[in-house]
């Protein structure tokens, strides 16, 4: 799709999925937002002029627009057929705040629905339910992708998003490309890709759709292979149409100068982060093996995450998950979701953590 093509495809979309008073009011225009430039005295924004307690100098407001980093992150996500501007990066308090923008924006209290599949990433359900939205689901196969059903679907105008999880939380598995191309192709509204885990794939995401189909808006964070959970910071993706209606409705200052800088200098070490990705997809093997050889494991299924999804004999999770705990191990129960019974998700750590669990599962089932 052409740039003029994509640019009436996602004003359309916009003008029949946006909030009418999301559309109309005036957001807030902080001090900084209405001055650009460089200046001498800044004695506009009722800070402390005189400094702050710290090591770090925190007494200014953050920069409101963060277009330096937003112009990194693109870059940096950018892949050889797909090269991203500034524009399209949405930055937020974690990838859960762009969850919520993306909600608020679009879903009308009592009216619109919100879709996604089960079992996935609970904060789709949370904060549909918060904005008093209908959430609907749709069970996953028996393989954990979509089912072939999706595509008979009869949406409705009120269909406002869809949100898929691809690698999918809790279950560890990409979704099928052309099942999400073919949602793409026919959801009124748009269609939400988090890609949180994306880094420990074998597979680039869904990046490419994103000039095919503008109702398309992926999730991606640093909270996961960057490392930088305590940071809250995670970007969307999307036509700069989109992201300027999400920014109309973001709180003020959303970013923090501690983050931002730190998101900075981390960006920097575009090294590292290829390291730790190798180095937990190495350990996530040697717990895959070791799990498929122990008493009580049914199934370990298939990760291209930093976690596994692991199925244990009939009433068996429970109690080790609290046998775990004794040992001082907290792994996730997802023994009482449906789809996923009897299974424990196990974050793949350090050597050292992965043995504990593995020696205390085994002294458990054997
Ligand atoms: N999406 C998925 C699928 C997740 O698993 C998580 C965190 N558990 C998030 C989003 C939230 O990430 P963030 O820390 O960026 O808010």
């Amino acid at each position: 799709m052409n740039r003029e093509d994509a640019a009436t495809a996602v004003e359309e979309l916009l003008a029949r999925t946006v909030r009418p008073n999301v559309t109309a009011f005036a957001p807030y225009a902080s001090a900084r937002d209405e001055f650009v430039g460089k200046a001498t005295v800044y004695l506009d924004a009722n800070e402390n002029a005189f400094g702050s307690p710290g090591a770090v100098l925190l007494a200014r407001y953050p920069e409101p627009k963060q277009e330096e980093l937003r112009q990194t992150i693109a870059a940096l996500s950018s892949t050889n057929e797909t090269v991203l501007s500034a524009e399209q990066i949405m930055l937020g308090n974690g990838s859960d705040q762009i969850i919520d923008l993306l909600i608020r924006a679009v879903v009308r209290p009592g009216v619109d629905r919100v879709w996604s599949v089960s079992p996935s990433y609970g904060m789709y359900a949370i904060s549909t339910q918060l904005q008093e939205g209908e959430y609907r689901e749709v069970p996953l196969d028996d393989n954990f992708d979509l089912p072939s059903r999706l595509r008979d679907e009869a949406f409705e105008e009120r269909d406002k998003l869809f949100f898929l999880c691809s690698p999918n939380n809790p279950t560890g598995n990409l979704l099928k490309s052309e099942e999400i191309r073919h949602l793409l192709s026919r959801f009124p509204g748009l269609v939400v890709v988090d890609e949180a885990y994306v880094d420990f794939a074998d597979d680039e995401g869904m990046i490419s759709a994103l000039s095919s189909f503008p109702n398309l808006v992926l999730l991606r964070t640093f909270s996961k292979a960057w490392g930088l959970a305590g940071a809250r910071i995670g970007y969307g993706i999307m036509h700069p149409a989109i992201r300027e209606i999400l920014s109309r409705i973001a709180p003020p200052y959303n970013m923090n100068t501690l983050t931002l800088s730190c998101v900075e200098d981390a960006l920097k070490k575009v090294v590292w982060k290829a390291q730790q990705v190798r180095a937990i997809r190495e350990e996530r093997c040697f717990l895959v093996e070791a799990l498929q050889q122990m008493e009580g494991v049914v199934q370990v299924y298939p990760s291209e995450t930093n976690f596994l999804l692991v199925r244990f004999d009939d009433g068996l999770a429970v109690p080790l998950y609290a046998a775990l705990l004794e040992q001082g191990i907290v792994v996730r129960d997802r023994s009482r979701i449906p789809q996923c019974e009897g299974s424990l998700r196990i974050t793949v750590g350090t050597r050292e953590e992965n043995v504990r669990v593995l020696e205390t599962i085994a002294r458990f089932t054997t």
